[in-house]
């Protein structure tokens, strides 16, 4: 049975009488134009091996499965096994691992599954623990190609804002490292059920083959970030000096905000990916 319409989903769900858990983020689609959309802005093809996080009751994984060489879809929730044997028994080419996506060893997969080469994540997130997933995913060093994900539509800002505006932070600085963000889709409440309380939106994230910014000390670059957007209304200066595990004087920082040409005052939210990777490798000199 085809899934992505609310007539299927509801059928599923009375079935098999299973209740939606909030602590998982249960919400599941139920349009066509917004998977359609999601496929699309991924660019599955046959050649891919594709990761699903939280595939739910099927739905995404059913055009996964039709336009991908091989998907892995990870589901934490066991009532959704049986369910997800059956809405995918047409399928030869879908394995399901019941487990918490967080301690999976992914890179192991990817080996497997995928001989090493870069895979194509792509999901409709729990958005509990949108941020460790997809920070995880880049952290790791998991050859990746693309991850195309729903979120909700306020990190969705986050990841692709610049400095300057209100979401500019430690999210955007971290994803735009490693990634070009793109927004595909804007997606309401009511292409979902449950209807989640928050406005949802479809981000692709390329991942760069080579890092345009080079920084000498990757850990150092994400602790300043980290200092910087700890105490917003701090100078970074300040900020850095007080933040832990970081081991530089007022002084330092002054002396080498002096050498980039910005003023003492300046704060971290006034800078950009190059200027934070700047301070870095002169900090690590
Ligand atoms: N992909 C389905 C869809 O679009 O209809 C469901 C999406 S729903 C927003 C998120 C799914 O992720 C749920 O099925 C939930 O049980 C699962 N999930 C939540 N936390 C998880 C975790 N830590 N690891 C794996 N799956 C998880």
């Amino acid at each position: 049975m085809k899934l992505g319409n609310p007539k299927n989903t509801i059928e599923v769900i009375q079935k098999y009488d299973f209740d939606f858990q909030k602590k998982f983020g249960q919400n599941f689609l139920i349009d066509e134009r917004v998977l359609e959309k999601i496929i699309s802005a991924a660019e599955v093809n046959k050649e891919d091996f594709v990761l699903e996080i939280g595939p739910g009751i099927g739905t995404m994984t059913q055009y996964l499965a039709e336009n991908a060489r091989e998907v892995m879809a990870v589901e934490i929730d066991k009532n959704l096994i049986p369910i997800l044997s059956d809405t995918l028994s047409a399928y030869d080419n879908v394995s399901i691992l019941n487990a918490d996506i967080l301690k999976v060893d992914i890179a192991k997969i990817v080996e497997e599954k995928n001989g090493g080469k870069p895979v194509k994540v792509v999901a409709n997130l729990p958005y509990y623990i949108t941020t460790p997933i997809i920070m995880g995913l880049f952290e790791s060093h998991v050859p990746i190609d693309s991850i195309t994900v729903m979120v909700q539509k306020e990190v969705a800002d986050r990841m692709q804002s610049g400095p300057g505006t209100k979401d500019y932070g430690a999210l955007s600085l971290a994803v735009q490292y490693y990634a070009e963000p793109y927004v595909v889709a804007n997606v309401p409440p009511n292409c979902f059920m449950p209807r989640p309380k928050v406005g949802s939106a479809v981000i692709r994230l390329t991942k760069y083959k080579d890092a345009p910014i080079k920084v000498t000390n990757e850990k150092l670059l994400f602790q300043l970030i980290r200092a910087s957007f700890n105490q917003r209304r701090k100078t970074l200066q300040n900020g850095i000096k007080n933040f832990g595990g970081l081991n530089f004087s007022k002084e330092q920082v002054a002396q080498a905000l002096e050498e980039m040409g910005l003023p003492a005052s300046v704060r971290g939210e006034a800078l950009t990916l190059e200027q934070f990777a700047t301070l870095a490798n002169i900090l690590d000199r």
